[in-house]
């Protein structure tokens, strides 16, 4: 069987991982963001004043057999250069074969250790044909703030890594002997659920696995500063059975106390503080934002957040309630548009309410250094108030929050019966990351019909952050009647 260096990055974060992902034969995913796509290209370019050739890897065998008929070419320059030694395949971004370097295109800001572990492998496996020079990692300079035409030179990183690369090389071998053993078993490696579960990644096969932790398990109690795996150690699974002498912080033993008495608690007196704080008519705003790996406008840098879409519920004190929206053209640099609408759309009076305010704040103090509405927007900071807090700091806690606060947690538990008011129902856009990967390749979309799609689900989607903060100040005004 085929093993590729994602196969190793499998294998290395769990040797169960690796063996069901081969014997389920998942395809490796290979749909990149159009972004990442652009950002590789891009990089690819700045070689092309050398004798390139681009090698067609939806064959990986034939991938192969192409780049080491290109060894012995005039070429100077491969693209996806592939190898393969005794079943294992490794693919460069680049190879520069007269200087035998290797290079591996990454748009982060630095190399990364997952990075550097799957360039290890495939250095090993390439090595074996080719004495290899340098390994050099292309990356991009996050400080880089784009002034006129993107400059290359300061935008992108080249990082020599050949010593941590070929550093421990020995060690590959007998990790890929274990590899070839794991795969020649029929029966699944016996390997116990851990911290290796969520970390790099979130494991695919956790409904496999984690089969028998029960609902209400003590993997959601928050707070624990991973003390759960001590308690799993102990065989003890379900929150109902955690002693009450177990050593845990406060907040992770107001959750249990909470849970096992079936009791939501409603602290009456800071629910009603924090209610009298907010002064009509009260704006519920919430900003969408997006970044892009390849800053496109002056004045940005790369993955910087910028707000290009927000939803605005105000609330009058007779009970009226008025929406207000802006969603700006994906074409272009929307930072001015935004602070312009928003600054004629807010009230010139009343409290703010984000959820989690900290980052509607940011984006308001971003928008005041990058916008000509420096001293309008700063005004509207001291206005602002978070609707989380009161369930950040446990005023209202209902047990099937599972020790959590986000909207998506809040809302069905709050409103059950109200479908209006449940993300899953949306469609296109589900989070703030959808949104933000979504609307950040917009404007490469040709096909208009999507376009439109896309906009009305963003539009839907901010609608129901804002929507969501306005029925929860009506709920926490209800329950301290
Ligand atoms: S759920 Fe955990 S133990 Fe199971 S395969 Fe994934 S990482 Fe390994």
């Amino acid at each position: 069987m085929d093993i590729t260096a994602n196969d190793y990055k499998k294998f290395l974060q769990c040797q169960k991982l690796f063996w069901l992902n081969k014997i389920n034969q998942k395809k490796e995913k290979k749909e990149f963001s159009k972004q990442k796509q652009y950002f590789k290209k891009y990089v690819k370019d700045t070689f092309r004043q050398r004798n390139c050739f681009q090698i067609d890897t939806s064959d990986i065998k034939k991938a192969c057999f192409m780049t080491a008929e290109l060894i012995n070419s005039d070429t100077e320059i491969i693209f996806d250069a592939t190898f393969c030694f005794d079943g294992f395949y490794a693919m460069v971004d680049v190879f520069d074969i007269k200087n035998k370097i290797i290079y591996k295109i990454k748009p982060s800001s630095y190399p990364k250790q997952g990075y550097i572990e799957t360039f290890r492998y495939s250095y090993y496996i390439i090595s074996k044909f080719i004495d290899i020079e340098k390994c050099n990692f292309i990356h991009l300079n996050k400080k880089y703030t784009r002034a006129g035409e993107l400059n290359r030179d300061e935008f992108l990183v080249i990082s020599d890594v050949t010593k941590q690369v070929k550093y421990k090389n020995e060690v590959l071998s007998e990790k890929l002997s274990v590899m070839k053993q794991t795969l020649n078993s029929q029966k699944a490696p016996n390997v116990s659920i851990g911290k290796h579960c969520n970390e790099p990644y979130e494991c695919e096969y956790k409904s496999i696995c984690w089969e028998h932790i029960p609902k209400d398990s003590i993997f959601d109690i928050t707070y624990t500063m991973g003390k759960h795996w001590e308690l799993y150690e102990q065989g003890i699974y379900k929150i109902d059975e955690i002693p009450d002498d177990f050593n845990l912080s406060k907040k992770a033993k107001e959750q249990i106390e909470l849970h096992k008495a079936n009791s939501i608690k409603i602290d009456k007196e800071n629910i009603q503080k924090f209610i009298k704080k907010l002064v009509f008519p009260i704006n519920f705003l919430d900003f969408e934002t997006f970044s892009s790996i390849m800053p496109r406008f002056d004045n940005q840098k790369p993955f910087e957040q910028i707000p290009f879409q927000y939803s605005l519920h105000i609330l009058y004190e007779d009970g009226r309630l008025e929406h207000k929206e802006f969603l700006a053209d994906e074409n272009d640099d929307p930072r001015e548009d935004v602070a312009k609408n928003l600054l004629q759309d807010i009230t010139k009076e009343g409290s703010i309410v984000a959820f989690n305010k900290s980052f509607e704040i940011s984006m308001i103090k971003k928008l005041a250094r990058q916008t000509s509405y420096k001293d309008e927007l700063l005004e509207l900071v001291k206005r602002f108030e978070d609707i989380a807090h009161p369930f950040q700091s446990r005023y209202y806690y209902d047990p099937k929050f599972n020790g959590r606060y986000s909207l998506k947690v809040l809302l069905p538990v709050l409103f059950p019966e109200n479908s209006e008011l449940h993300y899953e129902n949306l469609s296109l856009v589900k989070h703030g990351g959808d949104a933000a990967e979504i609307y950040g390749s917009l404007y490469m979309e040709d096909d208009e019909k999507f376009k439109q799609d896309v906009k009305e689900a963003l539009l839907k989607y901010c609608h129901l952050d804002t929507l969501a903060m306005v029925m929860i100040y009506k709920k926490l005004k209800e329950v301290t009647v």
